[in-house]
């Protein structure tokens, strides 16, 4: 953890929902820090993505940014959603991480653990 301002919440889920703990005890294995931050509506947000993309063929660097494209334009990205209006969002970023998948040609034939979830999206 990183901000102490989520250590009271992340207690409570800890101590209060059994099924969560081997997720948290596994999230906080591989280090992963949380932190909030007042953010300007006016302005968009920050996405980071790890380095590792780089690495791999041009087709998917395009396709996870377009997957955020869609998330950091989305008019409702800052509002309280429903659960099913998050599910939609999400469902629209795959799509339109599988329409760039589909439409950027990589020159070489690589082969990594995205381009075969990306595969493997397109067979959805
Ligand atoms: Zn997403």
């Amino acid at each position: 953890m990183k901000d102490a301002r989520l250590r009271l919440p992340l207690f409570v889920a800890y101590t209060r929902l059994d099924r969560l703990r081997p997720i948290a005890r596994a999230s906080a294995m591989r280090g992963t820090t949380y932190t909030v931050a007042r953010l300007d509506p006016h302005v968009g947000g920050q996405v980071v993505i790890s380095d590792t993309i780089l690495a791999e063929p041009i087709d998917v660097q395009a396709a996870v940014l377009a997957h955020e494209l869609y998330h950091s334009q989305s008019p409702t990205q800052d509002a309280p959603r429903s659960a099913a209006a998050c599910v939609s969002e999400e469902v629209h970023a795959m799509g339109w991480e599988a329409y760039a998948y589909a439409n950027v040609t990589r020159t070489d034939p690589t082969e990594t653990v995205w381009t075969r979830s990306e595969e493997h999206r397109m067979e959805l």
